[in-house]
């Protein structure tokens, strides 16, 4: 992994915001710049230094994982760690520092603890998510990883199929899938797994739960695994039983809203125009006001990461991002229907990663 280029990426944004480090808490950030993958840890990056914080628990990991920073193991723990540092330095400095802290992830508590432990000479600055934007790009690293993540968590649709029978409860379903991502390596799953059948699958976070598969009914299997820190996101909707004819005719507009907005993905365009084109496609088919959630959302180490595939979003498609393309329809007390696939965005368009068949499965 590239961490030094990483890195300099955010230095050079940090020049932007006039500010003169960046203290980042949020673990998934610290692990982007540093290769740190454990739960404790703070980093500081200034223009001349990387710092990283932790306690005697991560001696050994934070010297096998953490590249590109100097590694500071303090027995109070991280941030007192950091504020002890901060304060050192204030003491030899002639002006006061602005330090860049993550305003999305620190809590008032943790604000006013380090507000009381610094000096005057050193302010704290809510920084813009600097670290979100940069990792809307994924390197070349990252997309090999994400690849792999897709590739692992497609394979799974087909231990979905040759389990899941009428009687089986979602989560016996769930169990199948999961122990089965498992055995293929998967460190652990994305995001607790969504086995909704029948009537819940017009739920559209219909976790699995004790209620058996019904004989006749759409089941949403909604699931991911997490490979080398990657996730992977992806919704298949089976058929349980005999497919009447209205079934065919909302899943085929479900699957022709996801392809339409699989074919919108190009370079330069708005996330907000991919949005339009799956919500353009229902609305044609009297669907629209069923579909009740946006169209997707960014992932890598977080299995929800900018940018939001939603109406109206502004966001610009670059080459190396990573998106969901999730639409779905849900009648409320009848059944539900989601496809999702993982698409990268490439210099000429989308490319899917998600190789599992969107036929409608009958099982
Ligand atoms: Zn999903
Ligand atoms: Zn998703």
């Amino acid at each position: 992994m590239d961490y030094q280029t990483r890195q300099q990426h955010i230095r050079t944004a940090l020049q932007e915001q006039n500010l003169g480090a960046l203290l980042v808490t949020h673990l998934p950030n610290i692990r982007y710049l540093s290769g740190f993958t454990g739960s404790a840890g703070a980093l500081l990056l200034s223009p001349q230094r990387t710092l990283f914080f932790t306690d005697g628990r991560y001696t050994t990991q934070a010297r096998d994982e953490v590249q590109g920073a100097q590694i500071v193991i303090s027995k109070k723990g991280p941030l007192p760690a950091v504020a002890e540092f901060l304060t050192n330095q204030a003491k030899h400095a002639k002006t006061t520092e602005r330090i860049g802290f993550e305003a999305e992830y620190v809590t008032t508590a943790i604000f006013s603890q380090l507000l009381k432990a610094l000096p005057k000479k050193v302010r704290l600055r809510p920084s813009p998510p600097l670290l979100g934007k940069a990792r809307m790009v994924k390197d070349r690293d990252e997309i090999s990883l994400v690849r792999a993540a897709a590739l692992a968590g497609s394979k799974l649709f087909d231990t979905i199929l040759k389990v899941i029978c009428p009687g089986m409860a979602e989560l016996d379903v769930a169990a199948e899938l999961e122990y089965a991502a498992s055995k293929a390596g998967a460190e652990a799953m994305s995001f607790p797994t969504i086995i909704a059948a029948g009537k819940r699958s017009a739920l559209p976070h219909g976790r699995a739960s004790r209620q058996p598969v019904p004989r006749s009914g759409f089941v949403v299997c909604d699931f991911g695994v997490i490979l080398a820190g990657y996730c992977s996101d992806m919704t298949r909707t089976v058929f349980m039983g005999r497919v009447p004819q209205a079934a065919r005719d909302v899943y085929s507009a479900v699957r022709e809203a996801q392809l339409a907005a699989i074919a919108s993905v190009q370079p330069g365009r708005t996330v907000g125009e991919v949005d339009q084109a799956a919500r353009k496609l229902l609305q044609q088919r009297k669907l629209g006001r069923y579909f009740i959630h946006s169209t997707g959302h960014g992932v890598g180490l977080e299995i929800h990461e900018p940018p939001r595939i939603a109406a109206g979003q502004k966001e610009i498609l670059r080459p190396g991002m990573v998106i969901t393309i999730e639409p779905g329809v849900y009648i409320p007390g009848k059944w539900g229907v989601r496809i999702e696939d993982m698409v990268l965005v490439t210099e000429s368009g989308g490319e899917v990663l998600t190789p599992a068949s969107k036929e409608l499965i009958a099982v």
